[in-house]
């Protein structure tokens, strides 16, 4: 077992964490961002293949309300650009009527998507970070209350703190790290009980040589409550040169295999496009109900956002030397990233109170 000293212990190299962790590095506190998976980002995750546009996998929208992260982008040199929506949907209401073509109200939605792909945050934070301040592989199992400081471990290194600042989904955190001495009662239920943004969603998305959408008197953007595919938009890149449709399968298709739900996918695509929409580039999927270290299955139905941002997760515990951070813990925006992004501030200004008096 190895060890390793800090002041305060990240864990989770999401958009939270790295947040956290550069906010942290400029006023000189001496931090570590602890990461389960082979590689940083969470719930942020662009798929970038050569010479066709990025496709989002996880985060992908921010709107204008969305203050803190429009800021922070701008803060990182990060633009955004209008998500393309167009005047006309393709929607499938049920069963029983058949796909029709309807029109959407002008400026209905305004949202953004960010240049190059939302991955770009994730990768400008950590090349803000000094060099080994984040490590993957690095899967905390128990955090423990010693006379001083906090001890953390995760399979082959023991970590000692000041501080540790959690930013998994709250029942991740609850169902995956052991804490000694337990953590009240009320707060261990209310972590069991706080839904995870997106947490079993499927996000699908083909890269196409041409839009052939847009030649149809269609945009791309389609809503169906019949088909596989649930919600889907353009999807091109910024400067609108390399084209892709994408968006939400029904989840319901998360045990199928990847090549039938690829198959499902360009059936519907097809009934609506004709054989141009066969000829896609490439096909990218993720099912997150798959992803362990986002995902938690409860033995309970959570209602989507139950107990997002509840006042509890703005308390300390652990002698005030645990912090609970997250997107699913911010009152506002919870679940995205500015949720994310605005719960790092709120821990930062508490930890900058404590290292800076
Ligand atoms: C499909 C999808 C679409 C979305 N669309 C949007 C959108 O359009 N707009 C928007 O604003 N938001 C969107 N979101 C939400 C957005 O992705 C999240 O709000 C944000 O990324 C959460 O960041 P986080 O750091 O709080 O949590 P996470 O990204 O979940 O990060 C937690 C990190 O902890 C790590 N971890 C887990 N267990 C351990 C452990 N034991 N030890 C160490 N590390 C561990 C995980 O691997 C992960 O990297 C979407 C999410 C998904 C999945």
């Amino acid at each position: 077992m190895k060890t390793i000293k800090t002041d305060v212990l990240i864990i989770g190299g999401g958009l939270t964490g790295l947040t956290l962790a550069y906010l942290l590095k400029s006023i000189n506190i001496k931090v570590k961002v602890l990461e389960a998976n082979s590689t940083i980002g969470g719930r942020i995750n662009t798929k970038h293949n050569t010479n066709q546009a990025p496709i989002e996998l996880g985060a992908t929208w921010l709107i204008d309300q969305q203050f803190n992260a429009l800021a922070l982008l701008k803060e990182l040199g990060i633009s955004v650009f209008k998500q393309h929506y167009g005047n006309t949907a393709i929607y499938h209401p049920n069963k029983t009527q058949a796909v029709q073509l309807v029109e959407l109200p002008e400026n209905n939605l305004v949202s953004y998507r960010v240049t190059n792909g939302t991955y770009s945050i994730i990768k400008s934070l950590s090349e803000r970070l000094s060099e080994n301040t984040i490590t993957c592989n690095q899967k905390i199992l128990t955090i423990k209350l010693l006379a001083d400081d906090l001890e953390a471990s995760s399979n082959d290194t023991t970590y000692y703190c000041k501080h540790i600042v959690s930013t998994l989904p709250p029942l991740l955190f609850s169902k995956k790290i052991a804490i000694e001495p337990a953590l009240p009662q009320d707060f261990q239920e209310l972590l069991l009980k706080t839904h995870t943004w997106m947490h079993n969603s499927i996000r699908i998305g083909f890269t196409y040589k041409t839009p052939f959408w847009k030649s149809k008197d269609t945009s791309g953007t389609i809503y169906s409550s019949v088909g596989v595919i649930q919600e889907f938009y353009d999807h091109s890149n910024a400067n609108s040169n390399l084209y892709a449709l994408s968006g939400f399968m029904s989840s319901a298709f998360s045990k199928n295999k990847k090549e039938e739900r690829k198959k499902l996918a360009l059936k519907q695509l097809q009934s609506y496009y004709g054989d141009q929409a066969l000829t896609f580039e490439s096909y990218e999927e993720c099912v997150w109900a798959n992803e362990k270290y986002t995902t938690s299955t409860s033995d309970r139905f959570i209602i989507p956002q139950s107990n997002n941002g509840h006042p509890l997760f703005q308390n300390t515990y652990l002698d005030n030397k645990l912090f609970i951070a997250g997107a699913e813990t911010s009152p506002v925006f919870p679940g995205k990233m500015e949720g994310a992004i605005t719960s790092a501030q709120f821990v930062f200004e508490k930890l900058k109170a404590i290292y800076h008096n």
